[in-house]
């Protein structure tokens, strides 16, 4: 009988503040190793940290969002342990009485919504880095981020596949964006994920052994590592074996977990009241105060897309998937219902087709970097702005320029961030509309092919086609489809 598979997660997101959690050197990535440092977060004898309240606030927005329980009264504690990048022997964080407790994020999956609890999600402070490149066999200790805050968000055991616990990284990533509090870039680190992972014979309700994988840097990875883990205890299980409870190291090169230490548990941290530090409290008023400014989150504006803008469920959803598309895409909108009066839904489905498909398929082709990799540009980089399309589909509405044409400008704005209306004046490109200049051609055609208008008007409906490829070909292209619709229907039949 298949096992069943049961997968907690253990997320670390560095939040967004500009200084420490607990002194004034700045959190800002990618500055020469120890130069943004001070006695606090060196960890010298003798110095006061002091709680930073933008993490505070960070925290109890997330936890609003998570539906979490604030503590009125929390506290944050000392987490003995010895290792290079942590000079003071203990790292500050949060162990007893958290900031966040009980909470929960649905997830979607496959049109079903599974409920995830979240145990709980408490502030610490992160370590530095072992450099173990440079000199050979030389190790370096570089403690910039040493002190740089972090929230760890922990669920309780309620994943039942790695595929759920991708949807569940994803949406909470997702939320942590929109919140401002958190990056969301695994590859840079600033939000790393601890999958613990046990198998069970299906319908018990007992927990197998557990154990924590590490050293995850992607969705990709954290789905990898995942599948291996399940093979590996399944094999061992199915042999009569027994699951070490242990920590394991993922290795991307070898794609495969292999042993890091066994398990330590709480009490081989010896944590103690951080005596340094007074307890938090938190005043409703001050919740309230974030409460009151919570965004909107990435499921509820998914559900106002689809009816506000008359979306498909799809179209939302990879819309609002990242808030600056979301941003774009409404601020598209705007413009256009702003200069034609039409109303959002008109414009909903047409806008949201050119950001998805034409303008998403030009960042994505990119720039050429100096290494000749081609990178996506971001959407919040975008050489075409909002109003800048918006112009465009407002042309290409009133029939100036047709849809294919729009391509072709779209793609110039793109390169020369040129307007649309420059452009199209530039290149002679706006479609001919004029009924006189439209009938000169359409009476050209007609004198050359008298057979098939005879056909026509003998009541061969079909050879209409025809007649509209004919002009369309005559104009070069230029020719305003609508118009010439309504022109031949009136000159074939009379
Ligand atoms: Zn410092």
């Amino acid at each position: 009988m298949t096992p069943e598979v049961v997968i907690g997660l253990e997320v670390h997101a560095q939040l967004l503040t500009q200084s420490k959690m607990f002194c004034g050197c700045t959190t800002a990535f990618g500055a020469a190793p120890n130069t943004q440092t001070c006695p606090v977060c060196l960890g010298l004898p003798g110095v006061l940290p002091v709680i930073n309240r933008k993490a505070v606030e960070f925290a109890i927005r997330t936890g609003l969002a998570l539906h979490c329980t604030i503590a009125p009264q929390n506290r944050f504690a000392r987490k003995n342990y010895f290792y290079p990048d942590l000079p003071k022997g203990y790292q500050i964080s949060q162990y007893e009485l958290p900031i966040c407790e009980h909470g929960w994020l649905d997830i979607g999956q496959n049109g079903t919504t599974k409920r995830v609890r979240i145990r709980r999600a408490h502030l610490e402070e992160d370590a530095g880095k072992n450099l173990h490149e440079g000199i050979a066999g030389a190790s370096h200790v570089d403690l910039n981020r040493a002190g740089t805050p972090l929230l760890e968000i922990v669920t309780e055991p309620d994943l039942s596949s790695p595929e759920e616990a991708i949807v569940y990284l994803k949406s909470l990533r997702d939320i942590l964006v929109y919140l401002e509090v958190c990056d969301g870039n695994m590859e840079e680190g600033s939000l790393r994920c601890e999958p613990n992972l046990s198998l069970r014979p299906a319908g018990s309700k007992e927990l197998g052994t557990k154990v924590e994988l590490k050293n995850i840097n992607s969705f990709r990875f954290a789905k990898a590592a995942m599948e291996y883990e399940i093979k590996r205890q399944e094999k061992i299980l199915s042999e009569g074996g027994k699951i070490l409870q242990e920590t394991r190291l993922w290795n991307p090169d070898k794609g495969e977990t292999a042993p890091m230490r066994s398990k330590e548990e709480a009490h081989d941290y010896r944590y103690f009241p951080d005596p340094d530090l007074v307890p938090l409290r938190i005043s409703t008023e001050m919740v309230e105060a974030v409460r009151k400014n919570l965004p909107e989150l990435p499921a509820v504006r998914y559900k106002r897309f689809v009816e506000a803008y008359g979306l498909p469920e799809h179209d939302a959803k990879v819309l609002t998937a990242e808030k600056d598309l979301a941003d774009f895409f409404e601020a598209t909108v705007k413009a256009q219902a702003e200069t034609t009066g039409l109303s959002s839904k008109d414009i909903g489905k047409e806008t949201s087709n050119w950001v998805m498909v034409e303008l998403m398929g030009l960042l994505h082709r990119g720039k050429a970097s100096s290494q000749s990799v081609v990178q996506a540009i971001p959407i919040a980089e975008s050489p075409v702005s909002p109003a800048a399309l918006a112009a465009l589909l407002s042309l290409k509405r009133k029939g100036e320029i047709s849809g294919s044409m729009a391509k072709s400008v779209l793609e110039e704005i793109f390169q020369t961030g040129k307007s649309a209306e420059e452009i199209v004046k530039a290149k002679g490109l706006a479609q001919v509309s004029d009924e006189g200049a439209l009938e000169k051609i359409i009476d050209e055609v007609m004198a050359k092919n008298s057979a098939q208008l005879g056909q026509y008007r003998s009541g061969k409906a079909e050879v209409f086609g025809f007649f509209v490829g004919q002009v369309m070909k005559a104009s070069g292209g230029m020719a305003n489809p609508a118009k010439v619709n309504e022109l031949l229907k009136r000159k074939l039949r009379a």
